[in-house]
């Protein structure tokens, strides 16, 4: 049986085999590549692309579920596609809708957090998710798991709280952090250039395009947020930078790993006080 030397270690940073009493990562830089936090709590989540879109996928339809058991009434099997198995508007505000009403009146400034993890009916939730799937997927092939996770989370917050500032009183979806992706892809696509860069400008471009037209013709859809987190995601594409032109570095990590620890705190505190306030 082949066992690893009891002080090797792969590297937090580079996963290369490196000495636990290394000072410095030999290969990447990293320094104190042996210290258990920087091993444990810093990489493991950030290792797989596939387990941290499963992740999040798993948290928005857990909020889904929830949502529509705590509704009061039962979810309407309504002729409008949009409306089926839709949860009440107050059991969204319970679990951290935001806008406006939210913020203002409740002072909930963590709900732009927890917004984009809530959706309002299966259509609006399973859109936002293939998306989000196809999104990420790319993201995170160029940007690496750990800076997509940063823009998926921060463009989020930017796209709900550009909204909030226009006086939108009410709204919830991953659509603001979808559109996030697809402004650092466009930067990507933009500042790589080459042919295949100017094939995902191209595509990508063409997908926000559609979005926005959309969006001005269907009512009900937040625009704000959405134009909100594009335009984040290219200043974000543009500060942390994609693979080719900044490898991945531990802060990166500890970054993502930042953006977890906050939406996880977040979505468990929302879940409590609206099973709180709903039955207690
Ligand atoms: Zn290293």
């Amino acid at each position: 049986m082949a066992t690893q030397p009891r002080n090797s270690i792969l590297c937090p940073n580079c996963a290369k085999l490196i000495s636990i009493d290394e000072r410095q990562c030999p290969f990447c830089g990293t320094s104190n590549p042996g210290r258990r936090w920087k091993r444990s709590f810093l990489t493991r989540p950030f290792n797989s692309t596939e387990e941290l879109i499963r992740l999040v996928l798993y948290a928005n339809i857990g909020m889904f579920v929830i949502a529509l058991i705590i509704s009061p009434r039962l979810p309407g099997l309504s002729v409008n596609p949009f409306a089926l198995l839709s949860p009440a508007n107050k059991s969204l505000l319970l679990l951290g809708a935001t806008g406006t009403i939210p913020i203002d009146q409740l002072h909930r400034w963590w709900t732009l957090v927890a917004a984009n993890y809530l959706h309002g009916g299966i259509l609006h939730i399973l859109f936002n998710m293939v998306a989000f799937r196809q999104l990420a997927l790319f993201n995170a092939r160029e940007y690496g798991v750990a800076r997509m996770f940063i823009i998926y989370t921060v463009t989020g917050i930017a796209g709900f709280l550009a909204s909030y500032l226009v006086g939108i009183t009410f709204t919830i979806g991953a659509s603001a952090a979808v559109c996030g992706l697809m402004g650092s892809a466009l930067y990507y696509g933009k500042s790589r250039g080459g042919a295949y860069g100017q094939m995902i400008y191209k595509q990508i471009g063409g997908w926000a395009v559609f979005l926005f037209i959309f969006g001005f013709l269907m009512p009900g859809i937040n625009n704000w947020g959405h134009g909100g987190g594009l335009v984040a995601g290219v200043v974000l594409g543009y500060v942390l930078g994609y693979r080719e032109k900044t490898p991945e570095r531990l802060w990166h990590k500890t970054g993502a790993a930042i953006c977890l620890l906050l939406t996880a705190l977040v979505l468990i505190w929302a879940v409590i006080v609206a099973c709180y306030y709903r039955f207690l």
